[in-house]
């Protein structure tokens, strides 16, 4: 029997995480172009229920594993539980999400395998007789080609590359359920806290104002928020990397380890664009993008692009917005239009 394409489960306290059936979806992708068939192996403390709901609905084999240290992912124990469920596998790809749980684990594996890890992979291409596998570089203004020079390759797949595997009711799949020895290595996973969701609501948001990274100081927050108050049903949003910074908090965050939304107006101030932020307001019914690089990812989804610096755009906008509350004739102001519209159909996202 050929070997096989292994995709590892994210869950959290049981419920699948939707990321799941995306690595399954590119699983079976590459499965159909290198006819290798896929297994699905998932970790916890009582996975039962969250196996068989991943069989019926992807209609493939599960493994899960079980002990009472797989509670809450530690990346030692988490290693160790994916080492045993391989014992049986004869793999030669194995599929996580490219998410924090994910990203720690794969290179452990990859290390204790002796096989090549590959990370971010939101493409797979056939090369001249081999599989390559494409990463975004700088914020997806490059891609890397890659391609495994061994046997067994773990791969993390980026959230949203590919959509999630569809609904086979009809063709349920096996679940083998085996409960191990395993014991705490060096560190032990405690406990894990949501974070606090406050009373912000981005959801019943009419106009989110976001901010990024290219606000450059959390000073400048408060243009955003005077933009913000224009507007009756408004909310800040942000992107993860002005959340890490501590300039807004994680229930700020838009995409697709935030929220999603799909207000009526989204208004991007200085973010790049990257494609788990788009995963996350990409359906909103109008899109504005301020952003001081006319090359950003995100002028790809935008309605309207401004390409200006923040800091000089947004002041002349609430001016502006004075001057047309008092009735005064329009200024102009310098911005340049970069629309989704400019752009061939190949290069939008
Ligand atoms: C597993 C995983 C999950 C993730 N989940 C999310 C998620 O849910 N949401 C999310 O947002 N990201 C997420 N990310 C992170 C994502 O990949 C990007 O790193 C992040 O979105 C970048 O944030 P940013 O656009 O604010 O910053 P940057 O990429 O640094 O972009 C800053 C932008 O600001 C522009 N700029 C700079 N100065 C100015 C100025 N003065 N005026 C105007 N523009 C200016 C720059 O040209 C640049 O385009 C995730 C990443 C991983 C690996």
């Amino acid at each position: 029997m050929k070997s096989q394409i292994v995709v590892i489960a994210e869950h959290t306290g049981g419920v699948i995480q939707p990321v799941t059936y995306e690595v399954v979806s590119f699983a079976v992708e590459l499965g159909k172009m290198i006819d290798r068939k896929t297994q699905v192996v998932i970790f916890g403390k009582s996975i039962r229920t969250s196996a068989q709901q991943i069989a019926e609905k992807t209609g493939l084999p599960v493994i899960g594993i079980e002990n009472e240290y797989l509670d809450l992912y530690n990346g030692e124990v988490f290693k160790a539980a994916a080492l045993k469920a391989l014992e049986t596998v004869d793999f030669g790809y194995i599929c996580l999400p490219h998410t924090a749980t994910g990203f720690d684990l794969a290179p452990r594996l990859a290390f204790f395998l002796h096989a090549s890890c590959i990370t971010s992979v939101e493409k797979v291409r056939a090369g001249n007789g081999d599989i390559r596998f494409v990463r975004p570089l700088f914020n997806g203004k490059l891609q890397a080609e890659l391609a495994p020079a061994t046997h067994r390759s773990v791969l993390t797949i980026l959230p949203g590359a590919w959509p999630p595997v569809e609904i086979h009711p009809e063709a349920k799949g096996s679940v083998d359920i085996v409960t191990t020895d395993l014991v705490p290595g060096a560190s032990r996973t405690i406990a894990s806290k949501e974070s606090e969701k406050g009373t912000l609501n981005l959801d019943d948001a009419e106009v989110i104002i976001s901010a990024g990274r290219g606000i450059r100081d959390p000073e400048n927050l408060h243009l955003l928020k005077k933009l913000a108050k224009i507007f009756p049903k408004s909310a800040l949003g942000s992107s993860k990397g002005a959340c890490d910074l501590g300039w807004l908090g994680y229930e700020h965050q838009i995409g697709i380890t935030g929220q999603t939304v799909s207000p009526k107006l989204y208004i991007a101030c200085g973010i790049s664009g990257a494609v788990q932020h788009i995963a996350g307001m990409k359906s909103s019914q109008i899109i504005v993008a301020i952003n001081s690089d006319p090359d950003a990812s995100i002028f790809n989804v935008a309605d309207y692009g401004i390409v200006e610096n923040l800091e000089t755009f947004i002041p002349c906008l609430l001016e502006e917005f004075r001057n047309f509350m008092q009735q005064k004739p329009l200024t102009t102001f310098r911005a340049v239009n970069r629309t989704k519209m400019d752009r061939p159909e190949q290069e939008r996202r």
